[in-house]
C-alpha cells in the first residue's frame, strides 16, 4: 500500500499523479527518508521536525499537522507489515497550469511509501571508498528539497570512478556527502562542517553529536579542506541508510590504518540505539 493524502491504496493499481504536479514538473516540494528497525521508526520526530522546517522556508504549508501526519506514516508502516527498511514521503506544491510562481488554489500532496532494506554491515564493517567532487549544488542544501540533480550526479560521478559516496568540496572546503553528512577525526576529534545552509542537517548527524557527548569525543563545528582529510586519523559518514560507516580512502589516498577507534566507538553507541 502507499499514501496518497489521506487515502492509503495500491501501488500501481489505483495511482494517480497529475501532469502538472509542481514536485515533477519543478521539484517544488520536500522529503524524508526515516529508518525503520524491527517494525518501528528510528527518530521519527526529529525528521517531522526538520520536514515542518523544509516546508517553512520554502513558504509552503503542509497539508496536515506533525501529529495526523506521524499516524499517518505509522498506519503505513504497519499495513505493510515493514520490518527492515525505509519509509519515504515527501509533499508538494499541488497541481495546477504550469507556471513558475506559487499558484493561487493549489493544494500540497503528500505521498508516502514503504521499502524493505537491508543495513549494509559489510560496508559499516569494512569501510568504504569516496571520491571527491566539487560541490555545485544550490545556496540552501540546508532544506531538503525534491530538487536533488546536485546530488544525483556527484553520485553517479562516485559510481563511475568505484566509490561509494562523493564527498562534494566547495571554495576548497568540505561540506558533506551527495546524501550524507562528513566527518574526520584528528587528535581523538571529530572534525565536520558547521550546519548552515551548505549542508543538509542530518537526523543521523545529531545523533552522532549526542553519542560524541555522551562518549567525552569533543565534536568540532569547523571547515577543513580535502588537504585536512588527507592528513586525518579517521574519517565516516552518516546517514539514516549508511548509519555510522567508515571510509577507508578519498580519491587515491588511504586514510588511516582501516576503521579507527574512533568510528568504531560511535558505531558500538549507535548499535545500542537501534
Ligand atoms: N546530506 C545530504 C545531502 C543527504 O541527502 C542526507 C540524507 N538524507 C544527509 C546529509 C544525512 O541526513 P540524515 O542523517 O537525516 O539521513
Amino acid at each position: 500500500m502507499i499514501l496518497i493524502n489521506d487515502q492509503f491504496i495500491k501501488r500501481n493499481q489505483d495511482t494517480h499523479i497529475d501532469i502538472e504536479d509542481r514536485g515533477y514538473q519543478f521539484g517544488d516540494g520536500i522529503y524524508e527518508v526515516v529508518r525503520v528497525y524491527q517494525g518501528k521508526t528510528f527518530r521519527l520526530d526529529d525528521h517531522l521536525d526538520r520536514f515542518e522546517r523544509s516546508a517553512k522556508e520554502i513558504f509552503m504549508e503542509l497539508p496536515f499537522s506533525k501529529t495526523e501526519t506521524k499516524l499517518k506514516i505509522t498506519q503505513l508502516i504497519e499495513m505493510n507489515n515493514l520490518q527492515d527498511g525505509i519509509v519515504y514521503f515527501q509533499v508538494t506544491r499541488g497541481v495546477a497550469p504550469r507556471t513558475h510562481a506559487f499558484p493561487q488554489n493549489a493544494k500540497p500532496v503528500l505521498t508516502a511509501y514503504t521499502k524493505k532494506s537491508p543495513r549494509p554491515i559489510d560496508q559499516f564493517k569494512n569501510g568504504i571508498k569516496v571520491v571527491t567532487v566539487e560541490d555545485i549544488r544550490w545556496l540552501r542544501c540546508d532544506i531538503k528539497s525534491l530538487n536533488l540533480l546536485g546530488n544525483v550526479l556527484a553520485k553517479q560521478y562516485a559510481h563511475e570512478h568505484q566509490a561509494e559516496e562523493a564527498i562534494q568540496i566547495r571554495d576548497n572546503t568540505v561540506t558533506e556527502g551527495s546524501s550524507s553528512n562528513f566527518y574526520i577525526v584528528e587528535n581523538g576529534k571529530i572534525y565536520t562542517h558547521p550546519a548552515d545552509h551548505f549542508i543538509l542537517r542530518g537526523i543521523t548527524r545529531i545523533v552522532v553529536e549526542e553519542i560524541a557527548n555522551k562518549l567525552g569525543i569533543p565534536f568540532i563545528e569547523k571547515l577543513f579542506s580535502v588537504k585536512d582529510v588527507y592528513r586525518a586519523d579517521e574519517a565516516f559518514i552518516s546517514s539514516t541508510t549508511a548509519e555510522i560507516t567508515p571510509v577507508i580512502q578519498v580519491n587515491d589516498k588511504v586514510i588511516g590504518n582501516g576503521p579507527g577507534p574512533i568510528v568504531r566507538a560511535i558505531q558500538e553507541e549507535f548499535q545500542k540505539l537501534i
